[in-house]
C-alpha cells in the first residue's frame, strides 16, 4: 500500500513544538510517529540552527522519524524559508514535490515557501498566527489538531 502522503515537511517552532519552547505541541508526537510507521518520508525545515533543531527532535524522541532536517547553517547564514524548504526536500531525495506532498507550518512564510516548492500549504492553529492570516498566505487547510492531517491524505 502506498504511504498516505508522498512526503510531509514540518516547520519546527510553533508547529512541532509549543511556540518558543522545545516542548512538543499536543498530539504532534503521535502524528509524527504514525506518519513514520506508515512509511511517509518526513522532513523538518526551520529557521533555527540545524544543530538545535536536531537536539529538540532528539529530546522529543522523534529524530529517527526525520530523514531530512534543514535550517540555519553552522555559519549562521539563513537564506529564507523557501531555500530551507528546498534543502529539506533535497534531503528527502525530492527535487519537485510530488502531488499530495504537504508542508505544515504556523507562519505565513511557511505556507509561501511550501507553495514555492509545489507542496500543499497546510497551516496549524496552535502556533502564533490566526487561521485567517494562514489562509491569506495560501493555506489550503488550517489544522486545529495534528490528527486532522489524516483527512487530507492523498487517496
Ligand atoms: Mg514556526
Amino acid at each position: 500500500m502506498a504511504p498516505p502522503f508522498p512526503a510531509v515537511v514540518f516547520d519546527l517552532d510553533g508547529t512541532l513544538t509549543v511556540p518558543g519552547t522545545p516542548r512538543a505541541a499536543p498530539g504532534v508526537v503521535a502524528l509524527v510517529e504514525a506518519l513514520g510507521r506508515a512509511g511517509v518520508p518526513l522532513a523538518v525545515a526551520t529557521s533555527a540552527p540545524v544543530r538545535s533543531a536536531r537536539r529538540v527532535l532528539d529530546d522529543l524522541g522523534l529524530a529517527p522519524c526525520f530523514a531530512s532536517v534543514a535550517g540555519r547553517g553552522i555559519d549562521g547564514r539563513y537564506g529564507g524559508k523557501a531555500a530551507v524548504v528546498g534543502e529539506a526536500l533535497l534531503g528527502l531525495g525530492i527535487t519537485d514535490a510530488e502531488p499530495g506532498a504537504v508542508m505544515l507550518g504556523d507562519a505565513p512564510a511557511d505556507l509561501e515557501a511550501a507553495a514555492a516548492h509545489g507542496l500543499r500549504p497546510v497551516g496549524v492553529a496552535w502556533g502564533g498566527a490566526s487561521a485567517a492570516e494562514l489562509r491569506a498566505a495560501g493555506a489550503v487547510a488550517v489544522l486545529g489538531h495534528p490528527d486532522e492531517l489524516w483527512s487530507l491524505r492523498a487517496s
